[in-house]
């Protein structure tokens, strides 16, 4: 889906880039730039920087970068078009026409809203109609008030294979709209259902629109539940069931279960900050979505394996995000919605306020795999317990656990924290390496996955990005050099790639627009920023400059181009020696 030019501009102009981020970031100025903590990761001293001269952000931590639009599809988790209508909203300036931006090979995400809307209108009719009976049963006996069906919009499937698309259909959409809204497949050109004879969940963004659905057999059937694939309107990694509800009494705490009915009961039962990720593990996205809007979350995951592992994997995500993470422990009980049915909320709420820190969920974890009363058992419990305690990174607290694990191991507290200060010494050595060595890897241009050959030309590469670098920041020089300057100048494929989009930019004298259409996915953004950024800082950005370093750059493209040729030459001299050493032999 595009946007025209214009209405793009008139966003970004009122939108101002440090109002926007001022908004989710303390800024403090720095020179002409503004500094705060980063958003979108962990820190204590400030690495994130607001170029308001030329509208855009870059973080020296973590290497998140773009212009507003950007900032708005990151910290909202809003895919491009969501972003730009979340930006339109904040200005007060209507959308454009649908047909002025529609492109029709692509399916718009405005009909795919109307049409989940539709949707959801349809299957919570549905579920009231004499059909939907054995439903609305379902729901009935699993203790589900009126209310509440209410309120979250719940529906029912028919069971039949074209009832919903046939409705759909009807109501004006298109087949291609059903199958990339994941509503129905097609086969042989004729469509049929994916929801059949299904409970359903509609799935609501922040912004109110019904993006997707879920849905849950009733009875044994496979698979237990459906839920929507990727569509042009949803994102399964950007979403969480309920926040929509959730976010408001989120400022606490917020209760991450791993289903929608333990959320839906939760809620039935008071605790409106419960939310569920949607069939998947807790995953990066998921977290940085989070720590938006809490700083404490309770895990309430099922208290099978399973649970367990995606346990472990939210605590990983979530804790390096700062984000303080607290598990609930429901002993003999399978998961949240029956502790609550057979306990009550009242007895929920203690497990809450009694919920272990992670640190203890870990180290009885470690408890569980022995049986302390056998020695070797016993031997294994202590290794495993000093080496976790030793990772812990403030003293006081891993002091607090060694006289823990004394307690619990029945051994004498010296000996246990001298064994744990060894180690401590051990990890956090290693761990200072392998930071030293990830920084000077990537100073060397290791692992950058936006442009893999810094590492093979990394003299080539700094002269073109000190080139981009002076286009991105001084378009206003672009027009002459496009009469010296080609694509084909560039080695690098990356480099080759952004100076080529910039061009009809450059050539109309005007910044590039990083976030336009999607041209650059979130991680070549970042790399941009990190181009201007570092030209930027320096204080000569003139044609000067400019010229200087298109004549370098294309003097070491012609050495390149030599060596190229003398190595062919040279391989060409091998093969005929190759050539003559047969023939002799013959
Ligand atoms: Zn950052």
């Amino acid at each position: 889906m595009s946007f025209t030019p214009s209405f793009l501009d008139e966003i970004k102009f009122r939108n101002e880039l440090s109002d926007v981020i001022g908004q989710y970031v303390q800024l403090h100025r720095a020179g002409s730039n503004m500094v705060g903590l980063c958003p979108f990761h962990s820190e204590k001293t400030p690495s994130f920087v607001v170029f308001p001269t030329n509208g855009s952000f870059y973080c020296f931590g973590c290497g998140v970068g773009g212009d507003v639009v950007s900032f708005i599809m990151n910290i909202e988790n809003l895919d491009y078009p969501g972003a730009i209508e979340f930006l339109a909203r904040r200005c007060g300036i209507p959308m454009e026409q649908d047909e002025k931006r529609q492109d029709k090979f692509q399916v718009n995400r405005q009909r795919i809203l109307e049409m989940n809307k539709e949707a959801a209108k349809f299957f919570h009719s549905f579920l009231y109609s004499d059909e939907g009976k054995p439903a609305l049963d379902y729901l009935r006996n699993r203790e589900m008030k009126e209310t509440t069906i209410k309120h979250f919009g719940l529906g029912a499937s028919p069971n039949s294979w074209t009832a919903l698309s046939d409705y759909l259909t009807k109501s004006g959409f298109k087949p291609y709209e059903l199958t990339a809204g994941f509503l129905a497949g097609a086969k042989n050109d004729r469509l049929f259902d994916y929801y059949r004879n299904r409970v359903i969940f509609p799935i609501i963004d922040l912004l109110g629109n019904v993006v997707a659905f879920g849905g849950r057999t009733m009875g044994d059937d496979k698979p237990k539940y459906i839920n929507t694939s990727d569509t042009p309107a949803f994102k399964k990694n950007r979403n969480l069931f309920a926040l929509n509800f959730a976010k408001v009494y989120a400022t606490d705490s917020l209760i991450l279960c791993e289903g929608y009915m333990d959320v839906i009961s939760l809620h039935q039962a008071g605790f409106c900050n419960a939310v569920a990720t949607l069939g998947t593990a807790v995953n990066a996205e998921h977290a940085r979505i989070i720590a938006r809007f809490t700083k404490n979350v309770l895990l309430a995951y099922d208290s099978d394996n399973a649970g367990r592992n995606a346990t472990d994997k939210a605590i990983a995500a979530m804790t390096e995000l700062g984000i303080n993470v607290r598990v609930i422990e429901l002993g003999d009980v399978k998961d949240p919605d029956d502790y609550i049915k057979k306990y009550g909320a009242a007895a929920f709420k203690k497990k809450l306020d009694g919920s272990s820190g992670r640190i203890d969920y870990s180290i009885n974890e470690i408890l569980k795999k022995y049986d302390l009363t056998l020695a070797d058992d016993k031997q294994n419990a202590m290794n495993e317990l000093t080496d976790y305690i030793s990772t812990i990174g403030d003293k006081p607290t891993r002091e607090i656990y060694s006289h823990r694990a004394a307690e619990i191991l029945g051994l004498s507290t010296d000996g246990i924290a001298k064994a744990i200060e060894i180690k401590t010494k051990r990890h956090f050595k290693k761990v200072k390496s392998d930071f030293f060595d990830s920084e000077i890897r990537k100073k060397l241009g290791y692992g950058d996955n936006t442009n893999p050959e810094r590492v093979k030309f990394s003299d080539v590469s700094t002269i073109e990005e000190r080139i981009l670098g002076i286009l991105l920041i001084r378009p206003d020089l672009g027009k002459k050099v496009l009469t010296v300057l080609q694509d084909e100048d560039f080695v690098t494929a990356f480099s080759k790639k952004l100076f080529s989009a910039m061009k009809p930019y450059l050539e109309e004298g005007r910044e590039l627009n990083i976030s336009a259409d999607s041209l650059f996915n979130a991680k070549e953004q970042g790399s941009i920023s990190r181009i201007m950024a570092s030209r930027l800082k320096l204080i000569k950005n003139d044609s000067e400059v400019l010229e200087a370093d298109i004549k370098l750059l294309k003097e070491k493209r012609k050495e390149k181009e030599l060596n190229k040729a003398a190595e062919d030459d040279y391989e060409k001299l091998g093969d005929y020696f190759e050539m003559l050493k047969k023939k002799k032999s013959k």
